[in-house]
């Protein structure tokens, strides 16, 4: 029998890892969310240490900063009905013709929201 060749073993070569679907940040871009993180984090332990009055002022500040972030016109004018008359039920039944929003108004009889 033939001796068979020994064949020369060929590296595959590695996919990288945006061949593999990975996402790659760029390290500038990972430095600056944990610059970010490391920032929060100062302040947040910086409020907790100032008693719990401080806390809450940060947490409304915090929460302020979501909700701006997630504001859409939509969802502004829920907002703002529901902050004019209290219950979802009370926007639906809502009679004030002459405001702006009332066409706009969520909760309306025949919609889905
Ligand atoms: S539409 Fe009705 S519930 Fe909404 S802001 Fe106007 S008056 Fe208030």
């Amino acid at each position: 029998m033939p001796r068979k060749a020994k064949q020369a073993s060929v590296k595959k070569p590695q996919p990288t890892p945006k061949a593999k679907g990975k996402r790659v940040l760029d390290p500038g871009i990972i430095a600056k969310g944990a610059a970010a993180l490391a920032k929060w984090r100062a302040e947040k332990t910086a409020a907790q240490k100032a008693g719990p009055k401080a806390l809450k002022e940060w947490q409304q500040k915090e929460d302020l900063k979501k909700a701006l972030k997630k504001t859409t016109p939509m969802v502004a004018i829920k907002n703002f009905c529901i902050a004019c008359v209290d219950s979802r039920n009370d926007i639906t039944n809502c009679t004030s013709y002459k405001c702006p929003l009332y066409i706009y108004r969520p909760y309306q009889k025949g919609s889905e929201e």
